[in-house]
């Protein structure tokens, strides 16, 4: 059981003409790749998927057209499919097409990093040839801090400084397991390779009891996914690596999920935030 912290969302955070269009409501919390707003009902918020992309601590910046709708769509169906395997997140139901409304948690200042196979960080910090198959799942913890630049930490850190304590850690440990494992599956069905990804995890506070549940989003953004037949990447490192054609990559991931309309079939509903884009307004 954990003593009850006040929330209190960090204050700096920029200002872009996607969040100021959007939404009469109060923000919350503006990251690189979404705002929080209020939500409707006490201990709910308003999850807003922006197209901005940021890459090394936000030393690249860009937009991919069209990811805000993507990223909340994809990120809908695996925190959907996650609860039905018994996976408690704070996801409730999408709103529209870049916004959904989640439970507010207090965000536990870890990054939990899931590998399957060797890539990005691991790779040149131990010089493991990208694409080698692990021997074994390994996962890894970084502590949530831009200034610092998400530091790896490992447990002791974690209890020595208070993130968390040892029973939210094998709570996360052991969801951490059963998310990849279920995560590997639904990809590898569509042909994907799943890689390495990042969860986040928050305090759910019912009374003066804190439980732990899946928090954030699992999308593109923060997933390495490959093409199993051709390891053609589909996911952010097409931004990170300048490789191009990365709005198509997460518009194929959303079509093997088959979340996209099949080839000939209209989209019903129209994205205003996009159409508002093509007109350059
Ligand atoms: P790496 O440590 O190799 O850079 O990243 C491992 C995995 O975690 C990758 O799938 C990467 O997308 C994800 N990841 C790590 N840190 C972040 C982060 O700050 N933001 C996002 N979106 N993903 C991250």
């Amino acid at each position: 059981m954990r003593e009850r912290l006040a929330y209190s969302p960090p204050l700096t955070y920029r200002h872009e003409g996607q969040s100021q269009r959007m939404s009469r409501r109060r923000q919350i919390y503006e990251g690189k790749a979404k705002i929080l707003y209020e939500g409707p009902e006490p201990g709910t918020l308003i999850q807003y998927f922006k197209d901005d992309a940021t890459a090394f601590n936000a030393e690249k910046r860009g937009t991919i057209n069209g990811k805000g709708v993507l990223n909340n769509r994809i990120s809908e169906h695996i925190f959907t499919a996650l609860q039905t395997i018994g996976i408690p997140t704070h996801f409730i139901r999408r709103i529209n097409m870049r916004e959904q409304l989640i439970r507010q948690v207090e965000i536990i200042p870890i990054e939990v990093v899931i590998r399957n196979v060797a890539a990005g960080s691991i790779s040149k910090r131990l010089g493991i040839e990208e694409g080698t198959q692990l021997p074994r799942t390994i996962i890894e913890y970084y502590y949530k801090d831009d200034a610092l630049g998400d530091p790896m930490v490992a447990d002791e850190h974690i209890a020595c400084f208070g993130w968390a304590s040892q029973d939210e850690m094998n709570d996360i440990a052991d969801m951490a397991i059963r998310v990849n494992d279920f995560m590997c599956g639904m990809f590898a069905a569509i042909g994907i390779r799943l890689v390495d990804f990042k969860l986040e995890f928050g305090r759910l506070w019912e009374n003066d009891y804190a439980r732990v549940i899946l928090a954030d989003e699992i999308s593109p953004d923060g997933c390495r996914l490959w093409d199993m037949k051709t390891n053609e990447k589909l996911d952010k490192d097409r931004f990170r690596q300048s490789l191009g054609g990365e709005a198509e990559a997460y518009q194929e991931v959303a079509r093997r999920l088959g979340l996209l309309p099949e080839e000939g079939e209209e989209t019903p509903v129209l994205d205003l935030e996009s159409h508002r884009k093509k007109r350059g307004k």
